[in-house]
């Protein structure tokens, strides 16, 4: 009985990204925010911890409060591959918040809605730096050895 207690929370908050995404993927505005060049690099330079620590530091500063600052313009579009993740996923402000992931407005946010935004930051960031890979594996020469065919 343990075990169901444990696994079925995890599923669910599972299959619910995993229609979140699917959503995300079709909404023409959010599919808008991409990750830069620049982005990549300072992804290089920081790492994927690194980052994280700063989406927790976006989350807790700009979106628990009940009443954020600015609220609806605390996001910048771009200038850390975090903001961008945010508007891509939803989760720039409580308007957006409440409309995507159902977090209603005008409370503090809990600590499990702010580290369930963060995992969602995580998954978007990780797809990005994913296809990123895949893109560069699939536009690089394919044939590497060729200059040693005549040796
Ligand atoms: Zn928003």
């Amino acid at each position: 009985m343990a075990y169901m207690l444990i696994t079925i929370p995890l599923r669910s908050v599972m299959r619910e990204l995993d229609e979140l995404f699917a959503a995300l993927a079709r909404a023409r505005f959010r599919q808008k925010f991409q990750l830069q060049q620049k982005d990549f690099e300072y992804f290089q330079n920081k790492g994927l911890p690194t980052i994280l620590s700063h989406a927790q530091d976006f989350i807790s500063k700009r979106l628990a409060p009940a009443f954020p600052a600015k609220d609806g313009r605390q996001t910048p579009f771009g200038g850390h591959p975090v903001f961008v993740a945010q508007h891509a996923t939803a989760c720039c402000c409580r308007g957006c918040l409440e409309k995507w992931h159902q977090i209603p407005q005008g409370r503090a946010l809990n600590p499990e809605e702010e580290s369930y935004i963060l995992t969602v930051l995580e998954r978007w960031l990780k797809n990005a730096l994913q296809s990123r890979k895949t893109d560069s594996i699939t536009t690089a020469p394919a044939r590497t050895i060729d200059i040693f065919d005549n040796f």
